[in-house]
Formats: C-alpha cells, sequence, structure tokens
C-alpha cells in the first residue's frame, strides 16, 4: 500500500514537473517571439525611414539637377537669341541686314501674291555721301549712317513695315499691304525728315540729303522678287538723275514690259 502511494505521489510530481517544464517552455517560445516581433518591426520602422530619407534625398537631386538644366536651357536660348540678332541685324545701323531683306522680301511676295494685296518698296540712298567721308573721315561718316538709319525706322508707323541697311548708304524698306499712294507719301516723309535733320559734330554740323525710290507689286505677271528690286533701283537712280534730295516712283509694268 505504501508503495502504492509512493508511486502515486512520484508520478503525480512528474506529470507536474514535465507540465511545468512544458508551460515555462511555451512562456518562454512566446516571449522570444515577441521580442523578434518587436525587433522585425523596429527594423522595418528603420528601413522605412531610410527609404523616406533616400527619397528625399533623389528628389533633391533631380530637383537640383533640373534647376541646372534650367539654367543650362535659358543660357543656350539667350545665346540662341544673339546668334540670330547676329544673323539679321546690321551691327552698324541696328536696322534688319541684306541677308535679312533676301529672305523677308521673299516670304512678303509669296504672301502679298496669295492675299492679293500690294506690296511696296522704298530704297533710299544718302546723296553724296562719299563728300561726307572725304570731308569728316570715316568714322563721322559711320555716324551720319546711324542717324539716318534711326531717322527712318522712327518714321515707320506699322509694326509690319520692315526696314533693312541694303549695303553701305543704302537703305530699303519693305512694306506690306501697302499701295503706292502709302509708300509714297512715306518716302517723301523720309526725304524731308532727314533734309531737315541736323547731325551734331565737333567741326561742324552735318546736313543730308537722301533720293528715294519707289515701287509697288500689284499681282502683275511674271514678276519676282529681284524685278521689283530691279524696279526699285531704277526709280532711286531716276531720283539721283532728276537732282537727287526727291522721290521718284517707277510702275513695275514699265520695267517688266
Ligand atoms: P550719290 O548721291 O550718287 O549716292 O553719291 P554718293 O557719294 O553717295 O555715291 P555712292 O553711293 O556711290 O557712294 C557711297 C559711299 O558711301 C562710298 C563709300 O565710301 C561710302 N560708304 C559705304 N559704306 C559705308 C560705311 O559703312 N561707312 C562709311 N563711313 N561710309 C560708307
Ligand atoms: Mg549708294
Ligand atoms: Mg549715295
Amino acid at each position: 500500500m505504501l508503495s502504492f502511494w509512493v508511486m502515486a505521489i512520484m508520478m503525480t510530481y512528474l506529470i507536474g514537473h514535465t507540465y511545468y517544464c512544458h508551460l515555462r517552455d511555451e512562456k518562454l517560445a512566446q516571449q522570444q517571439a515577441t521580442a523578434s516581433a518587436l525587433a522585425s518591426s523596429v527594423a522595418q520602422q528603420e528601413l522605412l525611414a531610410l527609404q523616406d530619407e533616400s527619397q528625399e534625398q533623389l528628389e533633391s537631386r533631380v530637383q537640383e539637377r533640373t534647376l541646372e538644366l534650367n539654367i543650362a536651357l535659358q543660357e543656350l536660348e539667350a545665346v540662341n537669341q544673339e546668334l540670330k540678332e547676329k544673323n539679321t541685324l546690321d551691327e552698324l545701323s541696328g536696322l534688319y541686314n541684306r541677308r535679312y531683306y533676301d529672305q523677308k522680301i521673299l516670304a512678303e511676295f509669296r504672301r502679298s501674291r496669295r492675299n492679293l494685296t500690294p506690296l511696296s518698296l522704298i530704297l533710299i540712298d544718302i546723296d553724296h555721301f562719299k563728300k561726307v567721308n572725304d570731308s569728316f573721315g570715316h568714322l563721322v561718316g559711320d555716324k551720319c549712317i546711324v542717324e539716318v538709319a534711326s531717322m527712318i525706322k522712327s518714321l515707320l508707323r506699322r509694326s509690319s513695315d520692315v526696314s533693312c541697311r541694303y549695303g553701305g548708304e543704302e537703305f530699303c524698306l519693305i512694306l506690306p499691304e501697302t499701295d503706292e499712294k502709302g509708300a509714297l507719301a512715306l518716302a517723301e516723309e523720309i526725304c524731308q525728315s532727314v533734309r531737315q535733320q541736323v547731325i551734331p559734330n565737333n567741326e561742324k554740323a552735318i546736313k543730308l540729303t537722301v533720293s528715294c525710290g519707289v515701287t509697288t507689286y500689284l499681282q502683275e505677271k511674271d514678276v519676282t522678287p529681284e524685278i521689283i528690286f530691279e524696279c526699285v533701283d531704277k526709280a532711286l537712280y531716276k531720283a539721283k538723275q532728276a537732282g537727287r534730295d526727291q522721290v521718284q516712283v517707277m510702275p513695275i509694268k514699265i520695267v517688266n514690259s
């Protein structure tokens, strides 16, 4: 009987101990699981923070690069604009140059033909300009060209009117949608304004005159921009022949026939 109770007590102890060990192990495992879950959550948060930081760094580098690119683009645009101006503007007078005239007259000629609108040219040449150079020197001559150019420019009223320095002391005006009457009036005004203009100069104020040729294209047959120029050049020659300081008109049909 005693051995039975001893056995029973031992068995109870063993079962209890085993159960206790099992509970302890389970608790330990649970604690370990909680700890590693916590560690993993911390690691995840750190990773997220790192990701945020590198995203921010990336964004700021992209912004920096975009800014640099925009500045480079603006500089390139400015250089392009400068190049374009150099290509189309006459350095001395600030008017358009001969190259621009050649392009513009072709474009305006086509537009005039398409829209059936008149297109006028005025060719202006400073009278006896050699004398100015001979008497006052080339630099003063240059100054006179600048003054006459700016006078011409100031007399143009329409934004579509184009003033070019065609050659030395010769200027050509392209006047889209302008008939002979309008072109003649403008040429007379230029002649008169230059006649009244006094160009200051150390030794002696300089007075100049100009001669002007006018022609108007009205969709006459077989006409080209070259023929229109030939015509206005003839008109200018006529003005020179007739005594200078005046305007002469040459209708296209006379030259063309
Ligand atoms: P005309 O009344 O017949 O036009 O007489 P002109 O003396 O003006 O004769 P022409 O048109 O043949 O001569 C133009 C002169 O303009 C010749 C040249 O010495 C001068 N010239 C041309 N280009 C320039 C320039 O850029 N600067 C200066 N100072 N003179 C120039
Ligand atoms: Mg000349
Ligand atoms: Mg001249």
